[in-house]
């Protein structure tokens, strides 16, 4: 075994809260389609590719030094192409960039949540939300959603003045249900909050509705809005988030950041793969053209399906979701269980890949379901 083997986990001095828990673990299996983790089907183009390759190499050059610890040039990129994705004029000073979504989420929550504070979202919705809660000993307030899986606004309200959170999670289009939150309900949730706001917009580019950046110069004191390169920009292997919120935000971040936390290979690969964006995006509204076309197809097959508004669907009822999964696994098909009592997610996919899922999922549902 290996050096150490004979240690075990329940030996260790690790923090009480910590005890007991589950690591994020979305089963990374090789099998022949994998419609599991929400990525974009398309590798990136060759001349991206090349683009990424020469940007590697001359940063590479000067890999004895540091990084720029402000990411400066990246940020400037980020801010140029959010302000011509959403339309409002953003620079350098509203956004801020780390190792994928994830670590943005978890330096808001080092800034702003932590021990003696709580962080609430409205689940179901995005499971690594309670997990860096946990891991910056935040207190994690469980919120409902209505049975359909959409946002109820008045009742959240209501929620937030029982509650106070210090921060609260709204992740629009939200996973993994895919429903996206209108611009006027956002509004009303800024408004009652006590604390700080996180939109969540990991798959924003699926989506048609206007983006909570529009907001930002009304809520400036209390808004974020985090997004990532991993979903639409096809650069998951990257590890590339960003946010874009009131200077002063950013301000709170760099009190918790680790100095350097992004190399000078991802800020040379990111600002390569931000310079094909339109390309890369162009492959988004084929994606999202495809989950409405599997949408139906499900829906014909006797399938209930959640409305999407991002790059994957929930669907059922499954008499036995894990069951239901496992025949998908068994055909070759990696989709996903999210623990949601009779559903499953499936990541939209080339359109052969949906082909190969489609014509499992009939099978399945001629087998009753
Ligand atoms: N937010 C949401 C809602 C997500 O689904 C994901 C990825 N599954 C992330 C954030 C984090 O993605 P990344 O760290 O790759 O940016």
């Amino acid at each position: 075994g290996a050096v150490g083997g004979q240690v075990r986990l329940e030996e260790l001095p690790l923090r009480e809260d910590l005890r007991g828990r589950t690591p994020y673990g979305a089963p990374q299996l090789d099998v022949p389609v994998r419609l599991n983790t929400n990525e974009n089907p398309y590798p990136p183009p060759p001349e991206l590719v090349t683009d990424v390759t020469e940007a590697v190499a001359e940063a590479a050059r000067v890999l004895h030094r540091y990084p720029d610890r402000d990411a400066t040039a990246l940020r400037t990129d980020l801010a140029a192409y959010l302000s011509e994705d959403t339309g409002v004029p953003l620079t350098a000073a509203n956004l801020w960039a780390a190792n994928g979504s994830n670590e943005i989420l978890q330096q808001i929550l080092q800034a702003f949540g932590g021990p003696g504070r709580s962080a609430l979202g409205f689940e179901p919705s995005y499971s690594m939300h309670p997990i860096i809660a946990a891991g910056t000993r935040t207190e994690w307030v469980p919120a409902p959603r209505r049975s359909d899986f959409s946002l109820d606004t008045e009742r959240a309200t209501d929620v937030l003045a029982e509650h106070r959170p210090d921060v609260i999670f709204v992740t629009s289009p939200n996973n993994p249900t895919g429903q996206s939150v209108p611009l006027d309900d956002l509004r009303v949730l800024v408004q009652a909050a006590p604390g700080m706001v996180v939109v969540d917009e990991a798959y924003a580019e699926f989506s048609s509705r206007p983006s909570a950046v529009r907001l930002l110069d009304e809520f400036g004191h209390k808004l974020i809005v985090s997004r990532t390169m991993s979903k639409a920009f096809a650069f998951a292997g990257g590890r590339l988030g960003y946010l874009a919120a009131a200077p002063a935000v950013i301000d709170a971040l760099q009190l918790v950041r680790l100095p350097y936390h992004l190399s000078v290979l991802t800020q040379a690969a990111a600002r390569a793969a931000l310079r094909h964006a339109e390309q890369t995006l162009a492959a988004v509204h084929k994606l999202s053209a495809e989950r409405d076309r599997v949408r139906e197809a499900l829906v014909g097959m006797g399938f209930s399906v959640v409305p999407s508004d991002a790059n994957f669907i929930l669907f059922g009822r499954f008499e036995d979701a894990h069951e239901a999964w496992q025949r998908y696994l068994d055909r070759g098909v990696l989709i996903r269980d999210v623990g949601i009592p009779g559903h499953l997610r499936v990541t939209v996919g080339t359109p052969e890949e949906n082909e190969v899922f489609l014509a499992v999922s009939k099978d399945i549902a001629s087998a009753g379901l």
